[in-house]
């Protein structure tokens, strides 16, 4: 009789202890978030295929600058790492030849 009353206790003693639900929907929810505003942009260079970015060719390079005269950053253009440099040399370059300004008012 003794021994069917310790049985009973450790019975209930080793009951499943599933609670831990709670983290991973947490977790879930903030990746959600961050990934709210990702879009994804392509260099448009890379896609006209153009390997050189002429600093005399005023018309494409002027939609790179703001109205005030500077250049857009890159999240922005959308370049990537390699035309967007370019484009800054090409800036830089036909702004010393007053092709650009350097800043508007
Ligand atoms: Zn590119």
């Amino acid at each position: 009789m003794s021994e069917d009353t310790r049985e009973t206790q450790e019975m209930a003693g080793h009951a499943p202890a599933a609670e831990h639900t709670d983290e991973g929907h947490d977790k879930g929810q903030r990746r959600r978030m961050q990934r709210r505003f990702h879009r994804r942009k392509v260099c448009r260079f890379c896609l006209a295929k153009d390997v050189y970015i002429d600093y005399k060719d005023v018309r494409r390079i002027g939609r790179f600058i703001s109205d005030r005269g500077k250049m857009l950053p890159r999240r922005v253009t959308g370049c990537c790492a390699r035309h967007q440099r370019m484009l800054a040399v090409a800036i830089k370059r036909a702004r010393f030849m007053a092709l650009l300004p350097f800043k508007a008012e």
